[in-house]
């Protein structure tokens, strides 16, 4: 078999996905050997995951924080209170809500399958689970938001660095 892309070269490996023939090169332009096809869509993978992420946290807390702020402008302000508590109090709120998402994937990452314990209350007992995780993930977020938000914007400028094709 010959390289998918250098016709001349003996394929020494193939694509771990696809199987298609790599010359020694080839098999060797990533850490492990895939086509250029196939690595971008592992890469379009993991970037749609960590946008998935931004998105969420975003809506998470400027869902709640738009309640909040509707709420509080809703009727007059009461005597005393100015605008600034109102942003104040608006701004609290996302950042009450919007780590729920990042703790809860570093809850993932940290623990894969402590659900299988609630799993015996079936399906009330899974509502509890999510509720209390949930709990768990906004303080959790606290610490994970920065860091993930970090971590995730530098992986996503390595994924973009990765070269889609050969030179
Ligand atoms: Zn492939
Ligand atoms: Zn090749």
């Amino acid at each position: 078999m010959n390289c998918y892309n250098h016709a001349d070269q003996t394929a020494v490996s193939q694509c771990r996905d696809c199987n298609k023939g790599l010359c020694d090169y080839c098999a060797h332009f990533y850490q492990i050997p895939l086509c250029i096809s196939c690595n971008a869509m592992h890469i379009n993978f993991e970037k749609k995951q960590i946008k998935k992420e931004f998105l969420w946290t975003l809506v998470f807390g400027i869902v709640p924080a738009s309640v909040m702020f509707i709420m509080l402008t809703i009727s007059p302000l009461p005597p005393g209170k100015t605008m600034n508590d109102v942003f104040l109090r608006t701004l609290i709120t996302f950042f009450v809500f919007a780590p729920i998402v990042p703790g809860w994937h570093a809850l993932n990452s940290f623990s894969s399958n402590f659900k299988g314990i609630f799993l015996i209350f079936s399906l009330p007992g899974l509502f509890v689970f999510y509720v209390l995780k949930a709990i768990v993930s906004a303080f959790v977020g606290l610490i994970a938001l920065p860091i993930r938000a970090v971590k995730n914007t530098k992986r996503l400028k390595e994924l973009n660095a990765i070269p889609l094709s050969y030179n």
